[in-house]
């Protein structure tokens, strides 16, 4: 079986399905901080939080898992700021918990998402892997911190890993059972799907003076699918050992700017709204874009479902059926 903490999160969810889809076993371990209950479907499920070094042991003694993928974790860049002691327990002792009980109970194979985060402000774009990792908020330290374990532990004990460094997620799946839903939601793509939606009074637009083309940020979004199948496929190059342990950017090489989005948003759903250009938000670099050559030479993988419209279409059929949360 394949354990996948934070299972019944955004991508944890989508993988968790692809990984059915592939003949694979899932078992999934989520305490439903950030996860949805409604996402978990027929999946065994482990209730159960990474934080206590006692649960991660009793998920391995209890299932006969031979990989993991680690989802569980906190992803907010602002709340990072709000709350560092809640990123570094949760996204370093958390995770140290499930590597301490992986040793113990002998398995050797995880995948672990990380972030475009833990760049920092890039020195050169497209960002390959071999850029320094600069991390400017704590959300982003946190994930990086947690690399440099995975790192060690492969050094000291054999552990083999891939670090999965995704750019901006985004979408949902096809099947309009699961999609992006976050409480209070903080992501470009369905904050401009709400005020299209009437659901806000408007989408703001946070700093127009960045040094890019139209002063506004530019993102690699990647369809949450094409992330979910990229787990699938090195989950297998893990277990086969056709892969080394090492980072691997997951995007698509081309970036968006924030305007971009929002004329996307427009045109999709054809709706009008308000849009309120603001100022800066902290922690926000100019460009990430991913170099995107490893995943393609090592795993055969690129981004199919990525392109910007299609994201956002998928992500408001989700919108237009997803039981209302707020
Ligand atoms: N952004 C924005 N308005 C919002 C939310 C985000 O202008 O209401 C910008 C944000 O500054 C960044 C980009 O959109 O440049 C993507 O932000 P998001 O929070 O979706 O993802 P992140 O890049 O933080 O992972």
């Amino acid at each position: 079986m394949i354990l996948v903490t934070g299972g019944a999160g955004y991508i944890g969810s989508h993988t968790v399905r692809a990984l059915e889809a592939a003949g694979f076993t899932p078992v999934i371990l989520d305490n439903f901080s950030t996860g949805h209950r409604s996402f978990v479907g027929g999946t065994p499920l482990f209730e159960a939080d990474i934080c206590s070094p006692s649960d991660m042991h009793s998920v391995f003694a209890k299932y006969p898992i031979e990989g993991v993928l680690h989802f569980a974790g906190k992803a907010l860049v602002p709340e990072s700021y709000e709350n560092p002691e809640l990123y570094y327990r949760t996204n370093v002792t958390g995770g140290l918990n499930l590597l301490s009980a992986m040793k113990a109970h002998g398995v050797r194979h995880l995948i672990f998402s990380s972030t475009c985060a833990t760049y920092g402000v890039p020195e050169s774009v497209p960002i390959t892997e071999a850029h320094p990792q600069r991390p400017i908020n704590p959300y982003g330290e946190t994930k990086r911190a947690f690399e440099r374990a995975l790192h060690w532990f492969n050094e000291s004990c054999g552990l083999q890993y891939l670090s999965l460094r995704y750019f901006n997620a985004a979408g949902a799946d096809a099947s309009g059972q699961i999609g992006e839903d976050h409480d209070p939601e903080t992501h470009l793509i369905p904050l401009a799907l709400d005020a299209a939606a009437g659901r806000r009074h408007d989408v703001k637009i946070f700093g127009t003076d960045y040094p890019t083309p139209d002063g506004t940020c530019l993102r690699d979004y990647i369809h949450v699918s094409d992330l979910a199948r990229a787990h699938v496929t090195g989950l297998r190059a893990l277990l086969d050992g056709r892969v080394k342990s090492q980072p691997i950017n997951l995007g698509t090489g081309r970036g968006y700017s924030v305007r971009e989005v929002v004329e996307s948003v427009r045109r999709v759903t054809g709706r009008e709204f308000t849009v309120r250009e603001t100022s800066r938000r902290e922690g926000d670099p100019p460009v990430l874009v991913a170099a995107v050559d490893r995943a393609r030479e090592l795993l055969e993988w690129t981004a199919v479902e990525s392109d910007l419209d299609r994201i956002v279409a998928s992500a408001w059929k989700w919108l237009m059926v997803r039981p209302r949360s707020n």
